[in-house]
Order: C-alpha cells, then structure tokens, then sequence
C-alpha cells in the first residue's frame, strides 16, 4: 500500500497573498485531497525583520476565502528552534557546515525563500576551513557567525520533476557553499523548509518555479540529513496581462484587494482550476478535488505561461 500524502502550504508572512499563490495552494491542496492525504498549514516566519503578524493573520483570512482547510492548527516556523538547532548541530557534528562571517548580501537574504532574481553569485568559499568552531569566528571578527554547507564533495544531483521533468545540477559550482543558519541566530530558509517537511512528514511539495534551484540545495541537505525528498511539483508563475510578474511586496494583484472589489472567490478557483487544465464553472474549491488531476507535461517539459485575467488587472 502506498503511504498516505501529506501536502503542505507554506506561505511566508512578510506581505499580501496574490493570484500566484492563490494557484499553487489550490493546487497543492487539491493534489492532497484528491488523494485522501492531509494538508499542514506552515507559516514560514523565520525572517524576523520581514515577517508581521498582520500578514499571519491576512493569510488565513484569504486561505479561508479560497475555501482551503488544513489539518491540525497552523504551525510557526519560529516555534521550531529546537530541531533547526538539532540539524544544524548535526551538520556541524558530520563537519558538513562552517561558520561564516562574511558580510554579504546571500546572508542577509538567506532567512527568506530566493525568488527570481534573488540568487546571488556563488560564494568563493572564503571562510571554508577558516575557523575551529562558532566562538573562533565570533573571536576573530567580533562578528555572530552564519552557517554554510560545505558543498565540497557532493558532487551532481539528480532528481525529477513531476511537472518539469528530469533535472540535473552541480551544486558545488552552480550554487557554491549555502548559507543554512543565519547570523540571526535562526534557520535559514533551505534549513527550515527540509527539516520542517520532514517533522511533519511532508511527501508532496507544490512551490512556484523559481525554488528549482533552491530544490538542489534542499536536495543536499537532506542527504546530509538522511531525509527521503518529497515529490515536486513547480509550477509557471503568474504574470499580468503584460507578463510581468506578480510582485508580493506592492500588493498588486493581492486576494484582499480583489476581495474588497467584490470578485467572487469561487471565480478564482474558477480560473485556477482552469489554468490546470480542469474543466469546471465556477465552484467552491472543494468542489475540485475529486476530478483533480495534474496536467501530463509536454514533450518540452516546460510550463505553459500563466497571465490573471484582465478584468483582475486593475486590483
Ligand atoms: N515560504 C516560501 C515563500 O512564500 C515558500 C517556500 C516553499 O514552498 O518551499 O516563498
């Protein structure tokens, strides 16, 4: 017998849910109900200066308005310090992971999930092998260290899209050793997102397309970490009518501001659905999940652009 599916949402509170992702948790929800699985609701919080509880809070009144449950109460990334510290302890103890007191911008960023255009160059791998422990680095640059893995080693990865396709990578030259613990004292986003899934048993991941490459990252740790990868699903980001993408942080294109308009959820789901491939009048979201079923991907392996409707533009 299979196992059962766990699917997960896991919106990051640091502004307004848009129509991108109103169609990724419809269709991570929907590829979890329509197996029988369960849905964990995961806020990723580990930004603190990004993340407001304002935005927490906005979150499950859109998630509500789309008509998306989840199982158990909502989990925060922040209440989880203990296993991201068992991980990182653990990379340490395998000498996997280094401290880095390098002042660049992948540090500052590395609390929050790389979106398009936020990948930065690869790191040289100057504090590699720099330092004994935690407290040499802080002696020698009066600096709180962040934490790399050492990519050194690991060789090309492999693994296989359920919707692009076969993907292949050398981490060490194509990424370069990743921040996984922040100077902040918390898990970085790859750290958080593989050790978090896995605690809660997460065997389906729906995302946006620009977390590809982060998926080699997450790969390698949870190698490190002997985690077996869920399956992934990455999906087109949306774009306006111009073919922009839909940026979080102006609150363009946000589910409230389209609520306060008066556009009827169901006409979202509507549109979701449709952009999947699945035939239906607009309905709730529930109403979706039995005939669900992912798109079979072209022969070029690449997802068809997605644009909102014009008449949303304006929101
Ligand atoms: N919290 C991330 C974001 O909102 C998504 C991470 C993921 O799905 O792995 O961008």
């Amino acid at each position: 017998m299979s196992e059962p599916v766990i699917g997960r949402l896991a919106p990051s509170p640091t502004g307004r849910l848009h129509l991108g992702h109103a169609r990724s948790f419809l269709a991570a929800w929907w590829s979890a109900r329509h197996a029988g699985g369960s849905v964990v609701l995961r806020i990723e919080d580990l930004d603190e200066s990004r993340s407001r509880p304002e935005y927490v809070q906005g979150i499950l009144e859109d998630l509500a308005w789309l008509g998306l449950d989840w199982d158990g109460a909502p989990i925060l990334q922040t209440d989880l310090q203990a296993q991201h510290e068992a991980a990182l302890a653990r990379l340490v103890a395998a000498g996997r992971a280094y401290p880095c007191v390098c002042t660049r911008r992948d540090i500052e960023r590395a609390a929050s999930a790389p979106h398009l255009g936020e990948t930065g160059p690869v790191y040289p791998g100057t504090c590699r092998g720099r330092f004994s422990d935690a407290q040499a680095a802080w002696r020698a640059s009066g600096r709180e260290p962040a934490w790399r893995l050492n990519t050194q080693g690991i060789g090309v990865l492999r693994w296989s899209d359920e919707l692009l396709g076969p993907q292949v990578s050398d981490l060490e030259a194509e990424s370069g050793d990743f921040v996984i613990w922040t100077k902040a004292g918390r898990a970085a986003y790859q750290l958080g997102v593989v050790v978090d899934d896995a605690a809660a048993g997460v065997n389906q991941v729906v995302r946006g397309e620009d977390l590809v490459l982060s998926t080699f990252q997450q790969l390698a740790l949870m190698r490190e970490l002997d985690i077996t990868p869920p399956r992934w699903w990455h999906l087109a980001l949306v774009g306006d009518p111009d073919g922009r993408r839909l940026a979080k942080r102006s609150g363009a294109h946000s589910l409230s501001a389209l609520r306060e308009q008066g556009v009827d959820p169901f006409e979202i789901v509507a549109w979701a659905a449709q952009s999947l491939g699945m035939a239906g009048r607009a309905q709730s979201a529930a109403s979706f999940a039995p005939s669900f079923a992912w798109p079979t991907p072209g022969p070029q392996r690449s997802n068809p652009a997605v644009a909102i409707p014009a008449a949303w533009a304006g929101a």
